[in-house]
């Protein structure tokens, strides 16, 4: 189960009894991992640059599989889409995160923002808005301090019906970033019709600043947009002190990255960044 990366999953659909196979047994693996608590929720810390200060925290799902080890998120998660148990696995997630956005709470930490990644078909899915709610109010998670993280195709891939649903739910009282951006196929001028409060600039872009004259320029413009929409701009894989200068110089104070923290467990984001 280990090998079912991209490369591999093309591999084996060369040889359909070897698939099906694999498949089943991915499926079998991805079932059990969730009764047998394999599935974890890591954080990462998202820092205002300018302060210093801790801005908010993303969820990212890890698994740790009996046998096979660490599984990546990208090695399983297509799949898991693909057999219809995307929806469960990132309910489990919003769920625990959330849980744990309360304990944080109630032990007097600041509340910061968490941000959760969202599937397609988990935000397409008919009942969605009304699973939102009944999360909220079965852990006691406040709507504001929530946010939901889609991409440019997400979006693009239902139109009309998605800007409605996150509409609806930036109305709760939570808020909508767009991941990997720069990344998609979404024409500009969509930007102001979505209810959008930040902006994610991928990872992509990054990690080639300040010596890529493109990149760079693609950043200021990105910049630039998200001041004149009156949008947060937040920059991903940020990983050196180069590339964090540059940023915040440029206007881009929100940073996440390797430099101020990996994904981490709970535990661990607990004494890195909330007891100081
Ligand atoms: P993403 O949403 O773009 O998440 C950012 C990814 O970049 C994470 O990979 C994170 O660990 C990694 N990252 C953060 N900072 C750095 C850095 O400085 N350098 C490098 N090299 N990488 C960095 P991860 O955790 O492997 O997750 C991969 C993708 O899987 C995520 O990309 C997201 O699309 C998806 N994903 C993760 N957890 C969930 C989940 O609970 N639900 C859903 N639907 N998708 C998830
Ligand atoms: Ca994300
Ligand atoms: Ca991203
Ligand atoms: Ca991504």
């Amino acid at each position: 189960a280990k090998s079912m990366g991209k490369d591999n999953y093309q591999f084996y659909s060369e040889d359909m009894s070897n698939y099906s196979y694999n498949r089943i047994k991915m499926k079998q693996s991805l079932d059990f991992a969730l009764e047998n608590n394999e599935f974890e929720v890591y954080y990462q810390p998202q820092i205002n640059a300018k302060t210093n200060e801790l801005s908010g925290m993303e969820a990212l799902i890890r698994w740790n599989h009996p046998e096979d080890g660490y599984i990546a998120p990208l090695d399983f998660l297509p799949l898991a889409e693909e057999i219809g148990m995307i929806i469960e696995i990132d309910q489990w997630v919003m769920k625990t995160a959330m849980k744990q956005m309360l304990i944080w709470n109630e032990q007097g930490y600041n509340p910061v923002i968490l941000s959760l990644n969202l599937s397609i078909k988990h935000l397409q899915h008919e009942n969605f808005v009304s699973m939102l709610k009944s999360n909220l109010e079965e852990t006691g998670c406040k709507p504001e301090w929530i946010e939901l993280e889609v991409t440019e195709s997400h979006i693009m891939s239902n139109y009309e019906e998605s800007i409605a649903k996150l509409k609806e739910i930036n109305k709760l009282g939570i808020r909508i970033s767009m991941d990997d951006f720069g990344t998609g196929y979404s024409s500009l001028s969509h930007l102001k019709l979505l209810p959008i409060d930040k902006l994610k600039i991928d990872k992509s872009f990054v990690n080639d600043i300040p010596e890529d004259e493109e990149d760079v320029a693609i950043i200021k413009a990105i910049i630039a947009l998200c001041k004149s929409l009156d949008l947060t701009v937040l920059a991903e894989g940020v990983e050196t002190d180069k590339q964090s200068g540059f940023l915040v110089e440029n206007g881009c104070s929100y940073i996440q990255g390797y430099l101020y923290g990996k994904p981490q467990s709970n535990k661990d984001f607990e004494r890195n960044f909330l007891k100081s």
